[in-house]
């Protein structure tokens, strides 16, 4: 396997080569964490907390570690020390249970909301009226350890090119969108994280400040 190579031909691609790349090691070793380290990358994403925690310990100490899945609110606990950024934050609740950890980790935690754009309905997120609410409810300046950073939102998995752009450019919009509004102190609207493997460019293409990157630097996933 030849990470390495694989990076740097992703990065060659790149349509904003300011756009950072999170790499997802989930399920890979700590030798392919790595052999990633060493070509430079220090933001890696994992979507389980318990293989995160595994991790961390095990690696250099200046990576920035993402959790990128869904997060459950019993878990937060685990990771509220350390973890660098929350991308797949989908409900208040989960915000308060963050915010609770960070404060007894005595830091505030860089979080991301999960938006629901794929046409598909099993994926997790708010949708446009009840992040549109939240933000009016004015209850999240109450959360002083949380800092909400952006947007994050995964695509439909499908071959269709134009609904995954249709997608994106949706989110791209909503994130614009609530650029011009009002917003609590501690939330801002600089980060918008969207983009895998197989739809990182057209990611790029449509806004994306952070793409989610895993099988195409460390091959498939058993
Ligand atoms: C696994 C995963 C990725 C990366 O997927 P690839 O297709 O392997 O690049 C990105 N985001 C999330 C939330 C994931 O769970």
């Amino acid at each position: 396997m030849a990470i390495k190579e694989n990076l740097q031909e992703i990065k060659n691609t790149f349509i904003n080569p300011d756009c950072l790349l999170v790499a997802v090691s989930k399920t890979k070793p700590k030798e392919d964490l790595q052999e990633a380290y060493e070509a430079g990358i220090r933001d890696f994403g994992e979507n389980k907390v318990q293989e995160l925690v595994d991790k961390q310990p095990q690696l250099p100490s200046d990576i920035r570690w993402h959790m990128i899945g869904h997060l459950q609110r019993n878990k937060v606990k685990y990771i509220a020390p350390f973890v660098h950024l929350i991308h797949g934050v989908d409900s208040f609740k989960l915000l308060k249970e963050i915010n609770k950890q960070a404060k007894k980790a005595e830091r505030t935690i860089p979080c991301l909301l999960q938006v629901h754009i794929a046409e598909e309905d099993s994926k997790f997120g708010f949708d446009e009226t009840e992040l549109l609410q939240l933000i009016e409810s004015g209850e999240l300046k109450t959360l002083e350890h949380v800092e909400i950073k952006g947007l994050m939102g995964m695509a439909t998995f499908t071959e269709n090119e134009e609904q995954i752009r249709r997608e994106f450019s949706g989110l791209k919009s909503l994130f614009d969108k609530l650029k011009t509004l009002p917003l609590p102190a501690n939330m801002k609207m600089e980060e918008l994280s969207m983009g895998m493997s197989g739809d990182y460019l057209i990611a790029q293409e449509e806004g994306s400040t952070m793409v989610r990157i895993g099988s195409a630097i460390f091959g498939a996933r058993g």
